[in-house]
């Protein structure tokens, strides 16, 4: 949706929006699929002659687990805080949208913030502990049979290592 804030770059004030974006074509590795589209909501305000844009935009996700590759709910909300100017800048900065001709593409400036927003590492859980890369196994649904069996040495060695990672986590 584009919105029309003529009446802000006139005089100071707020100008409410609500939107819905569809997020079809944004595809990401970890993004099964869109349950919902991308529904924001907030406002611009102008004040001083600066104007910006204050909301948040949720979406319902099914993401595809980093680890285990097992496909989970979430809820994703976006905070919306952006820098609207009349003039290009030189600076490419993420957070600062042109208005074109009385004009801002709110379209634009969520998929912006959501693309930004989205986790490098998609898990189903912190915890995760994926599978087993030998026989695929769901290794958070306890160990598979084909571990192999170590070295009662390197147990011992094994066994002080993961200690020492429980002390400093
Ligand atoms: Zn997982
Ligand atoms: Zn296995």
């Amino acid at each position: 949706m584009r919105l029309n804030i003529r009446e802000l770059l006139r005089e100071d004030g707020v100008l409410p929006f609500a939107c819905e974006v569809d997020p079809a074509g944004l595809d990401f590795p970890s993004v099964a699929a869109y349950r919902s589209p991308l529904s924001a909501r907030g406002s611009v305000s102008s004040a001083a002659g600066l104007l910006t844009l204050r909301g948040e935009a949720r979406v319902s996700l099914l993401c595809r687990c980093d680890r285990c590759g097992k496909e989970y709910g979430r809820e994703d909300v976006i905070p919306l805080e952006s820098v609207l100017v009349t003039e290009h800048q030189d600076e490419e900065d993420p957070d600062v949208f042109l208005v074109q001709d009385d004009w801002v593409d709110l379209n634009e400036i969520v998929t912006t913030a959501f693309v930004l927003g989205l986790d490098s590492k998609t898990l189903c859980r912190p915890d995760c502990k994926g599978v087993c890369p030998r026989c695929g196994h769901d290794l958070n649904d306890g160990l598979c049979a084909c571990r192999p069996e170590a070295d009662s040495r390197f147990a011992v060695l094994g066994q002080l290592l993961q200690e020492d990672e429980q002390e400093v986590s």
